[in-house]
């Protein structure tokens, strides 16, 4: 018996699943595959090897559905939602390193993860975008929250204060700019919270909670459309379970 592999096809759809909500799993590609595309070889899962390709459109759609990558966060296993983060990434770097940013060659497949120009030996990695996210509180026993919306938001909800961290800086220093140049105001106590990969397109979030220390809510109108302090009893609608903002909000509601 040929071995069985995990398929992560992502397409324009999204990610490509069986009808029953699994991830296909099959000797052979189950799908054929866009032709500018390759097969990038990902690390095991649950004991199988696992590819990751762009699929073309004309799979079987009576077989497989197509789920946005976010969504599947509700319905995939939690390590297989990770995984299919790690090949929407790599998908991403793919599509977009094909030559040489210093000298123009077409570049070659190097390792799994890397890629090497056959003229002048650069060698090119996956990037990724780092961002901070952090949740201020405010108060004896930190009975208020900082939330704001951001323009970019998905959805009529608040979240947490959030920005990429610039080149040559710290992440504390990121974190304490954020908040500066979003809300106007000042905090202090900042400690690391938890992290995770954002494969929208190639993040990763570094999570922290703070303290409040001064300054009045100046919103940066730019970036934001609302944002002001809430306490537990009067929350509105927070992110999704997906996020690390949800799980840097449910920490502080569940401290009591
Ligand atoms: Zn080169």
């Amino acid at each position: 018996m040929p071995q069985k592999n995990y398929w992560l096809a992502i397409g324009r759809e999204g990610l490509l699943v069986e009808n029953d909500n699994r991830l296909p799993c099959t000797a052979e590609p189950p799908m054929p595959m866009q032709p500018s595309s390759r097969q990038i070889n990902l690390p095991d899962l649950d004991g199988k090897a696992c590819k990751a390709f762009r699929p073309a459109d004309n799979y079987d759609k009576k077989r497989f559905k197509a789920i946005d990558l976010r969504a599947s966060f509700d319905i995939l296993p939690h390590h297989h939602y990770n995984m299919a983060g790690k090949a929407a990434e790599l998908l991403y770097w793919d599509d977009n390193t094909h030559f040489c940013g210093r000298c123009g060659t077409a570049l070659e497949p190097h390792t799994d993860i890397s890629k090497r120009c056959p003229q002048c030996g650069k060698i090119v990695w996956p990037l990724l975008a780092t961002a901070i996210i952090v949740a201020v509180t405010r108060g004896d026993n930190d009975e208020e929250i900082l939330l704001v919306q951001s323009k970019n938001f998905r959805g009529d909800y608040l979240g947490l204060v959030a920005g990429f961290v610039e080149t040559g800086e710290t992440l504390e220093e990121c974190v304490k700019r954020e908040v500066k140049e979003e809300t106007g105001l000042d905090i202090c106590d900042l400690r690391y919270f938890a992290s995770q990969p954002w494969p929208y397109p190639c993040g990763l979030m570094v999570g922290f909670k703070a303290h409040y220390a001064g300054g009045t809510i100046t919103l940066q109108r730019s970036e934001l459309n609302k944002g002001g302090w809430y306490r537990r009893d009067n929350l509105p609608a927070i992110p999704g379970p997906v996020s690390l903002a949800r799980r840097l909000i449910d920490d502080w509601k569940n401290k009591l």
